[in-house]
């Protein structure tokens, strides 16, 4: 299986100039990659832009979020059928920066549905604000996970991608250590499976995300062996960037 780097552009580039600039190398770059799939997330404004035709397979076009109505009147919103109709393969749902604007666990689990009713594919960000020395921040975990996924039928389960996002580590200055990346992939992994089955779980996609650079992504990949990244600051940090979807590629 391809690994996947999901590059969360966040509020950025400020022009449509730069997006353009930046998606041009994601792809140079991606089209060499044999063992790699990359899946950019540019601000919504520049999402339909910056989607090509002949993008090859190995670069996909992301949403940062969606609106969990299906239409109507709400002023501002963009629908997972528009996003869909527009050739969006993977959106964003849950990340910590939406949390901290309102989304509670019942909004989120409202995006992930319209997103996978779509058709599309729902990488939703979950992750502990801060641990805590008797491991009350793992119930926290399991109840976010159980929440954020609560009445998403059995059939779409193969449309969900888990990126765990431990909230301190975004933005940090380090990741997460590796070994643990590893222990709480194993974490997610087993309440995924209470949640759908041990067969969906053997296949999920789960993500590591928290302050990944070209410098440590290929030892979260090896030893927190996870099945890819989501990536913030770096993925508009060309060529740091260049860099770490090269070194991914290179991991056997
Ligand atoms: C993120 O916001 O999802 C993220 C992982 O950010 P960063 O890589 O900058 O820590």
């Amino acid at each position: 299986m391809k690994k996947l780097v999901i590059g969360n552009w966040k509020m950025n580039p400020s022009t449509l100039d730069e997006a353009k600039k930046i998606i041009k190398k994601t792809r140079r770059i991606a089209g060499r990659l044999q063992h790699t799939e990359v899946i950019a997330c540019p601000p919504l404004v520049f999402v339909f832009a910056v989607i090509s035709k002949r993008d090859p397979n190995t670069l996909k076009i992301g949403a940062q979020t969606v609106s969990y109505e299906e239409d109507g009147p709400h002023t501002g919103e963009v629908s997972a059928v528009m996003l869909s109709d527009i050739g969006v393969k993977y959106v964003i749902a849950g990340h910590s920066e939406e949390r901290k604007n309102g989304d509670t666990d019942k909004i989120v689990s409202r995006r992930v549905k319209a997103i996978v009713d779509s058709g599309m594919r729902a990488v939703v960000c979950v992750g502990e604000e801060m641990r805590d020395e008797g491991g009350k921040y793992l119930e926290i975990l399991k109840d976010q996970i159980r929440n954020s996924l609560a009445g998403i039928p059995q059939s779409r389960a193969k449309n969900i991608i888990l990126a765990y996002e431990p909230v301190w580590a975004i933005g940090a200055k380090e990741a997460m250590r590796p070994d643990q990346i590893y222990e709480m992939s194993i974490f997610v992994k087993k309440i995924f499976s209470d949640i759908f089955s041990q067969d969906q779980a053997m296949k999920v996609v789960v993500l590591y995300g928290g302050s990944v650079n070209f410098r440590n992504a290929v030892d979260i990949i090896k030893t927190g062996k996870v099945d890819g990244l989501l990536v913030g600051r770096e993925s508009v940090n060309l060529p740091g960037f260049i860099e770490l979807l090269k070194a991914v590629d290179g991991v056997k």
